[in-house]
């Protein structure tokens, strides 16, 4: 039998990323997944990043991950979005071609050194007496590990609908995981169904692109990864067209046949990706809604309409479709459908994506609850790097609310759960005027050199940057301006005979990089991210500062860590409510603890004053 370090179970977003990631990391690491043709597959929209997803993808390309770069590889057209609001949330985004994406993947994974890629359906896992020791696959065929990452996406137990037919599948076109979604459930976690949906897909060469708005992409390309200058391959324009009251009498008149609507799924769906039933129902008032015409790709005819997912029967997604200005001859090359599956209560989970009723156990990805490619790579590398850690006994990786988006995933995760399908959204993360999406690598590539998953190349890249960005603010904070010589580079300042630094400027609004080379003529040879960067820093110094007292506060909760086996019945002064949300979570510190639903000052001053006793019996024995 093969003994791997780790294993880790789906090729998927989080699967690649994990395996990836752990074998960085020095472990042995095997990939096994159904189909070695599938790893990279995008089983929805043919779209990367966005608002708050493309902060993960930049904290995952930060800690050397693969979905940026191989994302650039693919990207047929960038948007930055948000623009017009301050870069704090502000998300770069593409469209990616489906099929290079796909293949680049296959590409980095089959060259990652130390690991293997092995086709095969896992149908339950081993285990001896410290934890998880391995995976049985339905071959009949057994692997060893320390470690095992399960990654399953919409695979287990998946049902897909459309209308009131439905087949088990884990995605249009492969099989579900049946074995293994009930060896999970017999492990004895919570488990509960959650739905997706998906639209259909329309043939590009019979969609009327005349009658369309059309869309190009930023002039500038903002990149995914920080490793790309710009993209690589042809650049395409997206359409814009809208649904309209015929479109929403005709899902109307159909809705009891939809499988959301008709009763056949119970799981729960994703309130921020709603289906076009639902939007005609939550929004009746509305005469409207957007679609956009994604291209697939640029050898690929096939168009993502992107607004109008839908689980009704063929004929009547056939009907609605035409409905729509521009598409009244288009050809549906798929039906679009709705997929239910498993998955377990993240409060399960320990911060480091572990399992924490079995050892060596860890889950990334959809089986958490969560949607989204980007939700799942960056879980993916997560659990790889700490599944790493346990067969290779190294340092736990581990992320907070204060340092990055990834922390504020896990964190939402573990401690809250889910109660819909979770995506990431700017509005959840309460420092994000620093978790920004252009200083990710400022975050967490230091750590993740620490941790031993970034090479040397992003290494030198990022410490570059790096000193760059150190001289160009040492430059303008040294440099002192008066007030008239402010006016005089047309900086309108009061004129009140201060001498303020070129760095304070450079914050105000109007105040460029150009005027800011104007003061300090020296700080036009600093390289242009760098440049861009310190600027960006010099908008949030001034609110940076009460910021940073408040993740101090955080981080002194955090530090006070509160053991897996704390009897929370002791606690007489505790309501029951609390006491068994608390033992379902298991919060691993008092910041945690207090972002439980429910939680009050006085139960934390309780926890907090037992968690002192327990330190001060500790030391004196
Ligand atoms: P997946 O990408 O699903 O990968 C799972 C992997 O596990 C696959 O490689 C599979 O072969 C493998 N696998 C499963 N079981 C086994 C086993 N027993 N043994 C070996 N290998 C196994 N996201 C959005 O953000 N917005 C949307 O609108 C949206 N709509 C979606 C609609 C549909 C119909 C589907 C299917 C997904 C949709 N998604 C959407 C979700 C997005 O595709 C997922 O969030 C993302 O792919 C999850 O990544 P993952 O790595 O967790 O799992």
């Amino acid at each position: 039998m093969k003994h791997y370090d780790v294993i880790v179970i789906g090729g998927g977003h989080a699967g690649v990323e994990a395996a990836c990631a752990a074998a960085r990391r020095g472990a042995l690491t095997a990939l096994v997944t159904m189909s070695r043709d599938t790893i990279g597959v995008m089983s929805c929209n043919p779209a990367m990043g966005g608002l708050g997803k493309g902060h993960l993808i930049r904290e995952i390309d930060a800690l050397d991950g693969v979905m940026g770069r191989v994302a650039d590889a693919a990207g047929i057209q960038y948007r930055l979005l948000n623009k017009s609001k301050g870069p704090a949330v502000q998300g770069p985004r593409a469209q990616i071609d489906r099929a290079i994406y796909r293949r680049e993947m296959q590409s980095v994974v089959g060259l990652q050194v130390g690991l293997d890629v092995i086709e095969g359906e896992v149908s339950g896992l081993l285990s001896h007496e410290s934890g998880i020791s391995g995976v049985a696959l339905a071959s009949g065929l057994s692997l060893k590990a320390r470690a095992v990452v399960v990654t399953t996406g919409t695979f287990l137990n998946g049902m897909i609908y459309v209308g009131d037919k439905k087949l088990r599948g884990g995605r249009s076109g492969d099989p579900a995981s049946i074995a293994l979604g009930q060896y999970l459930a017999d492990l004895g976690m919570t488990r509960g169904r959650l739905k997706t949906g998906t639209p259909p897909r329309l043939d590009g060469e019979t969609i009327d692109w005349s009658k369309v708005e059309m869309q190009a992409g930023d002039e500038d390309p903002v990149m995914l990864s920080y490793m790309t200058t710009a993209p690589s391959i042809r650049q395409v324009s997206c359409g814009i067209t809208t649904t309209n009251n015929h479109t929403h009498d005709i899902v109307r008149a159909n809705i009891g046949l939809s499988a959301m609507y008709g009763g056949h799924v119970e799981g729960v769906g994703p309130r921020y990706c709603p289906c076009i039933e639902d939007k005609v129902v939550r929004f009746s008032d509305k005469e409207g809604h957007q679609i956009y015409l994604e291209p697939e790709g640029l050898d690929d005819s096939t168009v993502y309409p992107n607004g109008i997912s839908t689980s009704l029967p063929v004929d009547v997604q056939f009907d609605y479709v035409k409905t729509i200005k521009g598409l009244e001859n288009v050809r549906i090359l798929q039906p679009g459908y709705a997929i239910e599956y498993d998955y377990f209560d993240p409060r399960g989970l320990s911060a480091d994506l572990s399992v924490t009723a079995n050892p060596g156990l860890y889950f990334a990805g959809q089986i958490n609850g969560t949607t989204g490619y980007e939700e799942a790579a960056a879980q993916g590398i997560v659990a790889g790097l700490n599944a790493a850690a346990r067969a290779l006994d190294y340092e736990p990786a581990l992320f907070g609310r204060s340092n990055s988006y990834i922390g504020v995933l896990i964190d939402d995760l573990t401690t809250r759960g889910v109660t819909e399908p979770y995506r990431m959204f700017t509005s959840r993360a309460e420092f994000r005027l620093s978790l920004r999406a252009d200083n990710a690598d400022q975050r967490l590539t230091p750590l993740g050199r620490r941790l031993g998953c970034v090479g040397d190349a992003r290494w030198q890249a990022y410490s570059i940057k790096a000193e760059e960005i150190l001289r160009g603010t040492a430059m303008l904070k040294s440099a002192q301006v008066s007030a008239k010589d402010a006016l005089n580079k047309d900086i309108q300042v009061s004129q009140d005979g201060q001498m303020r630094t070129a760095y304070a400027l450079l914050g105000m609004p109007g105040v460029n990089i150009a005027k800011a080379c104007a003061l300090v003529p020296e700080f036009s040879e600093i390289d242009p991210a760098g440049r861009l960067q310190i600027a960006i820093e010099a908008l949030y110094a001034p609110y940076q500062a009460r910021q940073n007292a408040d993740v101090l506060a955080l981080q002194k909760d955090e530090a006070l860590h509160i053991p897996r086996d704390f009897n929370y019945d002791l606690l007489s002064g505790l309501s029951n409510e609390l006491k068994s949300k608390l033992r379902a979570v298991k919060p691993d510190n008092l910041s945690q603890a207090g972002r439980i639903e429910g939680m009050t000052p006085a139960a934390l001053t309780l926890i907090l004053a037992h968690l002192r006793v327990g330190a001060r019996q500790h030391a004196t024995k």
